[in-house]
């Protein structure tokens, strides 16, 4: 039986449309099971019916002209009961309902199995029978199996858009919704351009040339061309991205050298291919290679080594190809969104990007952030070319498209993106005010950061509460020595050299891991992560320490804060540690006639574990900071990064509202100074709920940051704490917002309700 199902699954996946792939089911299904007859239904929820999609058994005139209302006859209760009605006469069972069009009449077995996906009812899928009897256990566990599988297919088939085959037909023209994940945010109108006009590697087929000598020729002129190519890249995204970032363009560089990829293309051109043919073979292989890799940022490398054999193409088939048409400005789409595609157009032309694979964490998200650039990830399953040409609304809030609107949506979109744009120049207006309420309650505003082309945008803030120092480390192919790291927090605190730098000692694990240090583990979240790490690891830690301390000599505006902090000896050996880094480059520097002032050291409040150690913490340590990101992972057990249970993780659930208040509360009364700089900062609601609780330091993402200024300048502290004292007898966290978004439209910042999202 698993075999066949397992069968049965992979046949079904490879069906574009939901009608044809229902039709192939209930066939297969009713010859599998020997069954009599087999017909899926299909829920719709506008007209709370069911429809019929397809049956081998029933009559076919019913497909798709037969609707069951949701309370109606045993489809009805399967639906209703959201489990399986096995049944030996359904002829006699109070609610059979009697459809004449369907001509079931010789059927008295029945087996009904909801079609569920996340909780809710997609469908029902059924078997009957002439003969009376009831099925079996194993017959009903295989079609509960079937029906949970094909809830996935449901659901991955409206994605694509590929509900029907004659819906499909009329694709081009119609408006459609697609939703991916959200990579960077902001509202965007612009028509879709694929780049793919331009031929790809993988396209090419292999030839034999004789001409061996003007092979290699040709080959070198094309590797000097895009060597220039990419030379122009990094000069021009030199000012826009951080310099870590560049180092892809070095990959670039070291690939096209003629003892690397180079010379193995030459070896190819010898034993016979023509340029195109050797670039193919070395391409591919090196691409294959970095695929099959486990490592998560080593696959990501095959990314690289195909668009570089792509650059490289180009050249090779210079005057064979004409320019693709692209519009002035547009939505870039592509499979996989590159650092240097991003490098080959002007900020101006680009509106925003889709990249079709990856997620909010892939370089790609990583840079359109950084280049302010909203973006949408991980449509997996819609064909690129459904997107080409095609007007598209993008909101990178929710990750969002709308694809061919109608004249309504179009109009009504625009309205948004004004609003959006009116909004922004509002808030832009009080970005070098303070961040004081109307009844005098201040608020230090400190940005979280990580990338060095942040260094501008935390204009307007008190310094920086959260330096990520992981994106340097897993931007590169080993440990960033004392001295690489040294220049870079260097140049982080000469550049706030007259506010605070808070910066965090390595925080990788989790799902943050090191390209070149591999590490597995069952359960990460719950594993070998930040401090964790660096205590197993004392010369790490110990070098990052030195290089923070070297950094900030003459500056005198550091603080250290340690991740992942669980238990108070934790804390005791990272100061011991810390001591020792601290009296070793203080001789140095004395002995250069300089002074070295002593940090202040913070722990993250993050674990809940800690909540419950705070007065032990007391005389070792100098501040706290609440990330309250892991903090709800942890307090709820709900792993940040996993999709299938995203809507169960959130920061507005009471427990975490509770929890966050308990801390400042007890921080208070010990007189340690507290902040927060997890998201729920960054977001309006969130941070008045973290002031009306006594929050006075805050610390987020740049680009929040004239926001929540805005809105802080908008409410007076008293009526936050009244929206405390309503949201925290709310029992869950669709409340909490409810009571928010109705505070700050009473405010008049209910604009800010989509951007909170
Ligand atoms: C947090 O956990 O809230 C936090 C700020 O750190 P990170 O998101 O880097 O884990
Ligand atoms: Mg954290």
């Amino acid at each position: 039986m698993l075999t066949q199902l397992k069968r049965i699954v992979q046949e079904l996946n490879k069906i574009p449309t939901l009608d044809e792939s229902t039709a192939w089911l209930v066939k297969r299904l009713a010859e599998v099971m020997q069954v009599d007859c087999c017909t899926v239904y299909l829920a719709d929820y506008k007209l709370q019916q069911f429809t019929l999609m397809a049956t081998e058994g029933l009559s076919k005139q019913a497909v798709g002209s037969v609707f069951i209302g949701f309370n109606e006859g045993l489809i009805g209760l399967v639906g209703q009961r959201e489990e399986p009605i096995n049944i030996e006469d359904a002829q006699s069972h109070p609610r059979f309902k009697h459809y004449p069009e369907v001509q079931e009449e010789k059927y008295y077995a029945f087996l009904g199995v909801p079609i569920i996906h996340q909780r809710k009812v997609l469908g029902v899928i059924t078997v009957q029978q002439e003969e009376q009897r009831r099925f079996s256990e194993d017959e009903e566990a295989f079609l509960t199996t079937l029906a949970a599988q094909m809830a996935l297919e449901v659901v991955h088939t409206q994605a694509r858009g590929g509900l029907h085959s004659n819906e499909q037909k009329q694709l081009k023209q119609q408006h459609r919704t697609l939703r991916g994940v959200p990579g960077s945010s902001g509202l965007a109108i612009g028509i879709g351009y694929v780049p793919n006009a331009r031929p790809t590697i993988s396209n090419m087929i292999l030839r034999r040339s004789a001409d061996t000598d003007r092979q290699i020729f040709d080959f070198r002129a094309a590797v000097k061309l895009t060597r220039e190519e990419v030379d122009n890249f990094s000069e021009k995204m030199k000012n826009d991205v951080a310099e870590d970032v560049l180092a892809i363009f070095q990959l670039y560089h070291h690939l096209l050298d003629a003892n690397s990829l180079g010379n193995e293309v030459e070896e190819k051109i010898n034993a016979g291919w023509d340029a195109i043919s050797a670039l193919k073979i070395v391409v591919d292989h090196y691409s294959s290679q970095f695929r099959d890799m486990n490592d998560p940022y080593m696959k990501e490398r095959a990314v690289d080594v195909e668009d570089l054999g792509n650059r490289l193409l180009v050249h090779l088939l210079r005057g064979q190809m004409s320019e693709s048409k692209r519009p002035d400005e547009f939505i870039l789409i592509a499979d996989e969104v590159t650092a240097s595609m991003l490098a080959e157009y002007s900020e101006s032309q680009l509106k925003a990007v889709i990249s079709m694979r990856g997620s909010s964490n892939s370089h790609a998200a990583i840079l359109a952030r950084g280049m302010g650039l909203p973006a949408i990830m991980g449509l997996s399953d819609v064909p690129l070319a459904m997107l080409d040409g095609k007007l598209i609304l993008f909101d990178g809030y929710s990750g969002e498209l709308v694809i061919s609107p109608s004249e309504s949506v179009h109009r009504e979109f625009a309205h948004l993106v004004a609003e959006e744009q009116e909004l922004s120049s509002i808030i832009a207006e009080q970005a070098m005010l303070p961040a004081v309420t109307p009844d005098d309650c201040a608020i230090e505003l400190f940005i979280n950061t990580g990338l060095s082309t942040d260094i501008e945008l935390g204009e307007g803030s008190e310094g920086i509460g959260l330096y990520r120092t992981e994106i340097p480390f897993m931007l590169r192919e080993r440990f960033p020595s004392e001295t690489e790291q040294y220049k870079i927090y260097r140049s982080m605190l000469e550049a706030y050299s007259t506010k605070l730098v808070t910066m965090r000692s390595l925080d990788v694990g989790g799902d943050k891991p090191l390209p070149y240090f591999p590490i597995v583990e069952e359960n990460p979240f719950l594993g070998w992560r930040g401090i964790r790490l660096t205590l197993d690891h004392p010369e790490i830690f110990l070098i990052q320490i030195r290089a923070m301390l070297r950094a900030s000599i003459g500056l005198n505006n550091l603080q250290i804060m340690l991740p992942m902090i669980t238990s108070v000896d934790e804390v005791i050996e990272s100061n011991r540690l810390i001591k020792q880094a601290y009296y070793e480059v203080k001789e140095e520097a004395q002995s250069a006639g300089l002074a070295l002032v002593k940090p202040k050291v913070g722990v993250m409040l993050e674990v809940p574990a800690v909540i419950y150690q705070l007065p032990l913490l007391v005389d070792k340590v100098d501040f706290f900071s609440v990330g309250s990101n892991d903090l709800t992972q942890y307090l709820l057990a709900v792993d940040r990064n996993n999709a299938q249970v995203a809507d169960l993780y959130d920061s507005y659930h009471p427990a975490v509202l509770n929890a966050l208040k308990h801390i400042v509360e007890q921080a208070n009364a010990l007189s340690i100074p507290i902040s927060l700089c997890g998201e729920l900062a960054g977001d309006p609601g969130g941070a008045l709920l973290l002031m009306a609780m006594g929050y006075r330091q805050l610390s987020m993402n740049s680009h929040n940051l004239q926001k929540i200024k805005w809105v802080i300048r908008s409410v007076p502290l008293d009526s936050a704490k009244m929206l405390l004292n309503r949201v925290l007898l709310q029992t869950n966290p669709a409340d909490v917002k409810q009571e928010i978004s109705l505070l700050l439209e009473s405010q008049g910042l209910g604009g800010l309700v989509r951007a909170g999202k």
